[in-house]
């Protein structure tokens, strides 16, 4: 096996101009379009400007990762998790500067950028253990001298586009299971924040992968079309938003390829009059702030249940704690909100608020206006929170990707789980209570593909599934754990004879 080479710049996580790989080769961009990339936290730093690949350049890096595949396929699985483990220490050697990165191009804060990363080493752990996830079933003497067993091949190439939400966590959901299974594997960053991914996918390069096994295109619409429809493409893995996930699924479904698209959300959380309030404030929080509201698990509406005195507890307690929060530069350890991706972004969220005051929400705190002292130049929308919103409005329906909140008020239970589930998102939905009762019917009745009890963010561990319902997600096989084994994989059903020797009438000793 030889290692591709490495990209030629020093500082490749900001500067570095040659960002596309291809047939083992680093090289720029030769479209016509080209991205300027700023710090979310500070729009008058330039990160990076990136110009994307040419349909030529993609066409390229897909014969040389269709050519890679064929060597690479026959590569012992145990010898493909061998490349696999060195590319976790790759990331341990690399933690902190990738966590750094992923702040700088996305604004988290150090902390749950960090946390993204180490959730991304979880599932090239998971990778490690290939050979044990491919071992099929077999069922000897299905007839006499006949036994049956199921093999998993893998696919050929595969093109992971990712979101700019979580530019290593959610590339890593894809690219080490894909490779680990004997795939080629060709990465179309978010244009929005691409320079993490591109660093993952040299580290993996590094970890000593056949030159144009691995490739990065960079690129928005046009470059993602081109490889979803690709000859050699046998395979897509999404992440975005749900129109457009919806729009990949179906061009990839019509051209004959395998597809997960995993769409946007609409979370609730649900608390129960008998939650443990101060305890439960704290994941509430989190949950609707964290990473600014920019997560697909993020919660989005919150569902006071009770009478009018119960419903104002939650409302007042969660107004006061979000009030609390610290904007600042996810490199600076006393914020606690970060900024939203871009300038374009705030814009875009502050039209939404403008749209839940005309529709008549009640505006608790608005976050519209917000400049950060030490940051003035930096893309910050405060806490944002909307009583008395109805699932109708755009504001109690819709996804805003920011930090704002709608508050819906229900009588009991069984209303908060009608207006949940009245939601045309099936992402992830949370209960907080301390009644097992309440937590088993609403585990029963809630249509949404990741619960959580007395937790904000229910975001399943590596070696499980990650997956919504409904119009949070368009395939069959979900993201990461068993799925992606089965989704990077195709079976074979081999049945064989070999002609033995007769039993003897009592059976063999
Ligand atoms: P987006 O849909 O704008 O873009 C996602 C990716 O699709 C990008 O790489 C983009 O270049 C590409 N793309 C854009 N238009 C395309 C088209 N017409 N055809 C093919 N590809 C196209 O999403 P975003 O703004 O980058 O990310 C935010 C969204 O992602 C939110 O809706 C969020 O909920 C969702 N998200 C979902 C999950 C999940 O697990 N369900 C996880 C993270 C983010």
């Amino acid at each position: 096996m030889t290692a591709v080479a490495t990209p030629p710049t020093e500082s490749r996580l900001s500067t570095a101009p040659r960002l596309n790989l291809i047939g083992g080769q680093w090289v720029d961009g030769l479209g016509s379009t080209v991205r300027r990339l700023v710090n979310p936290a500070d729009s008058t730093q330039l990160l990076a400007s990136v110009r994307e690949a040419s349909a030529a350049q993609v066409d390229e890096a897909c014969a040389a990762a269709h050519k890679a595949y064929l060597t690479w396929r026959a590569v012992p699985a145990p010898d493909r998790a061998r490349v696999l483990f060195k590319f976790r220490e790759l990331l341990e050697a690399n933690y902190l500067d990738l966590a750094r990165s992923v702040v700088r191009e996305n604004g988290k804060l150090l902390c749950e950028a960090k946390g993204s990363v180490r959730r991304g080493i979880d599932v090239v752990e998971f990778a490690c253990g290939i050979p044990s996830q491919l071992m099929g079933q077999v069922l000897p003497d299905v007839s006499r001298d006949v036994d049956s067993y199921v093999l998993r091949e893998p696919l050929g190439v595969v093109v992971g586009i990712p979101p700019f939400n979580f530019p290593a966590m959610i590339p890593l959901w894809m690219m080490p299971i894909a490779v680990a299974c004997g795939n080629a594997f060709l990465l179309k960053p978010a244009e929005k924040a691409p320079l993490t991914a591109t660093r993952l996918v040299e580290l993996f390069a590094e970890a000593g992968l056949p030159s144009g096994l691995v490739g990065v295109l960079q690129g928005g619409k046009e470059v993602s079309e081109r490889l979803i429809v690709h000859s050699h493409v046998q395979a897509i893995s999404f992440v975005g938003s749900s129109a457009v996930a919806e729009s990949v699924y179906r061009t990839a479904a019509q051209h004959g390829k395998r597809v997960q698209a995993l769409g946007g959300a609409k979370n609730h959380l649900v608390v129960m009059p008998d939650a443990d309030l101060q305890r439960s404030m704290q994941a509430l929080i989190g949950s609707c702030f964290g990473c600014a509201g920019q997560r697909c698990l993020a919660g989005s509406v919150v569902v006071a249940v009770g009478n009018r005195e119960q419903q104002d507890a939650v409302v007042n307690g969660f107004v006061n704690a979000a009030r609390e929060l610290v904007p600042g530069d996810g490199l600076d350890e006393s914020a606690t909100l970060c900024p939203v991706l871009s300038l374009e972004q705030r814009q875009r969220i502050h039209d939404c608020i403008d749209r839940g005051v005309k529709e008549g929400a009640k505006l608790l705190l608005d976050g519209r206006g917000l400049v950060v002292p030490s940051r003035p130049h930096g893309a910050f929308v405060g806490p944002t929170v909307f009583d008395h919103t109805t699932p109708d409005m755009f504001i109690g329906r819709e996804e805003v990707f920011g930090p704002v909140v709608s508050i819906l008020r229900a009588k009991d239970l069984d209303e908060a789980i009608a207006l949940t589930n009245r939601s045309r998102y099936g992402n992830s939905a949370s209960l907080f209570t301390r009644s097992g009762a309440a937590a088993r019917e609403f585990r029963a009745r809630i249509q949404a593909g990741m619960l959580g009890l007395n937790l904000g963010v229910p975001a399943p561990m590596a070696n499980f599934s990650f997956g919504g319902w409904k119009g949070s997600f368009f395939g069959d096989l979900n993201a990461h754990g068993p799925d992606a084994v089965a989704f990077y994989t195709r079976k074979k059903v081999v049945t064989e004879r070999w002609f033995g020797a007769e039993a003897p009438k009592d059976g063999w000793v």
